[in-house]
């Protein structure tokens, strides 16, 4: 690791290094073969969560780790070094049990223990054909009947769509706008609830998202989560955290690709000499590592703040924004110490590239951090 990590605990320490062990020993050799072949890689998010590593933020009452979000966050780093889907499965599936760990009945609850130790993997289905950015206009459409939900729409973009075996619906049960919004839960294999074909993605190609139909999916009424009319408001807390992940995977893609960039300029060797000698390259070397330790300094102390309990809500989309931003320009700039190397599949630089341009997209678009942030600034 090139990173001095200042952790809270040894066994924060102990907790690196195991996932360092687990990337060397089931991730970093096998990303390209499951990437080639689009398969989602279900076995290993399995070992991942017997190695305890699924439920890391949790209370180990219901299941979980314990561990305070500064640590999970950098355990979700080092996986994305190794495997960026992998990082970001860890990532969706964290912010999938949020839900029912926050506002879930009793018996939801007892679900806890299977959800964090990867028995069951989660989705969350916000997004839909007609609109991300503007979640409070979803349509899906809940009903009741009886004892029952009847839910029908369509969800689109879900990572673990057709992977998944439990999936947190927001419907609109209500008025127009976000407080006609609930959260509902459903189990794979539901009648009605149809997972579609992966879609053909530019990067992440072993976790491709992809759209569910509902068709009068019939859930017993206790599926609610939390209030009815309550789910936007959930949707928006698990959002919160959600984006320090996805920080997290960005600060972990930027730091391998700096990694990568820094080891082939000391090797490759052009006008007789390695070009890191070169004040060009070298300077492109260290601005890219200075926006990776800036970009986990933004992400280390919106996480200190929610550990603390404090609003983190704008530190969140300010390091979403500002560490995603990095792992494009850094990946960019990675394939372009590369040269052309930088630009075949033999080299991972390539993938990275791909792989930086969605997390500048999911769990709100940048355009979209900017305008939680702005409006923080102005509006109070
Ligand atoms: C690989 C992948 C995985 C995903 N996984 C999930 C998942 O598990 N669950 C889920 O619910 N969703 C998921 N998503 C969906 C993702 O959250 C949305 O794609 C995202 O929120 C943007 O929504 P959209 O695609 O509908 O774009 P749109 O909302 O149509 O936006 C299009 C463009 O307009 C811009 N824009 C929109 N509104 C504004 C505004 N007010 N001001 C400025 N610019 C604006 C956007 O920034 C964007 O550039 C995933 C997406 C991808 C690609």
């Amino acid at each position: 690791m090139t990173v001095d990590r200042m952790l809270p605990t040894e066994e924060a320490h102990d907790l690196l290094a195991l996932t360092q062990e687990l990337c060397d020993r089931e991730l970093t050799g096998k990303a390209d073969a499951y990437e080639a072949r689009a398969e989602f890689p279900r076995e290993v998010i399995r070992t991942l969560g017997r190695s305890g590593l699924l439920g890391l933020p949790y209370p180990e009452e219901v299941g979980g780790a314990g561990q305070p979000y500064e640590v999970y966050l950098q355990v979700l780093e080092t996986l994305a070094g190794s495997w960026l889907a992998i990082a970001e499965a860890v990532s969706v599936h964290t912010l999938a049990c949020y839900p029912v760990y926050a506002h879930g009945s009793e018996r939801q609850r007892k679900s806890l223990p299977d959800m964090l130790g990867g028995e069951l993997l989660g989705a969350y289905c916000l997004s839909e054909p007609q609109g991300g950015s503007d979640a409070a206009a979803l349509t899906t459409k809940a009903t009741r009947d009886g004892d029952e939900w009847v839910v029908s729409g369509t969800k689109a973009w879900i990572t673990h769509g057709r992977d998944a075996d439990f999936y947190n619906l927001f419907c609109r049960t209500g008025e127009a706008g976000p407080r006609g919004i609930s959260c509902l839960l459903a189990e794979a294999g539901t009648p009605g609830l149809e997972p579609q074909k992966a879609e053909k993605v530019m990067g992440l190609r072993s976790s491709a998202p992809s759209q569910i139909v509902l068709d009068d999916v019939r859930l017993p009424s206790d599926r609610l989560v939390g209030a009815e009319g309550g789910g936007f408001g959930i949707a928006m807390e698990a959002l919160d955290a959600g984006r320090l992940g996805i920080a997290a995977c960005a600060v972990g893609l930027a730091q391998a690709a700096t990694d990568y960039a820094v080891a082939y300029a000391r090797e490759r060797e052009q006008f007789g000499r390695p070009i890191a000698e070169f004040q060009g390259v070298g300077f492109m070397l260290a601005d890219m590592a200075t926006q990776v330790s800036a970009a986990r300094a933004l992400l280390l102390s919106a996480a200190r703040l929610k550990d603390a309990g404090r609003p983190f809500s704008t530190e969140a989309a300010k390091a979403k924004l500002f560490a995603t931003d990095v792992a494009m320009r850094v990946t960019t700039d990675a394939v372009q110490v590369l040269g052309g190397a930088g630009y075949v599949s033999d080299h991972p630089a390539e993938r990275w590239f791909r792989e930086a341009k969605v997390l500048q997209i999911v769990e709100g678009t940048n355009q979209i951090q900017r305008l939680v942030i702005s409006r923080a600034l102005t509006k109070g």
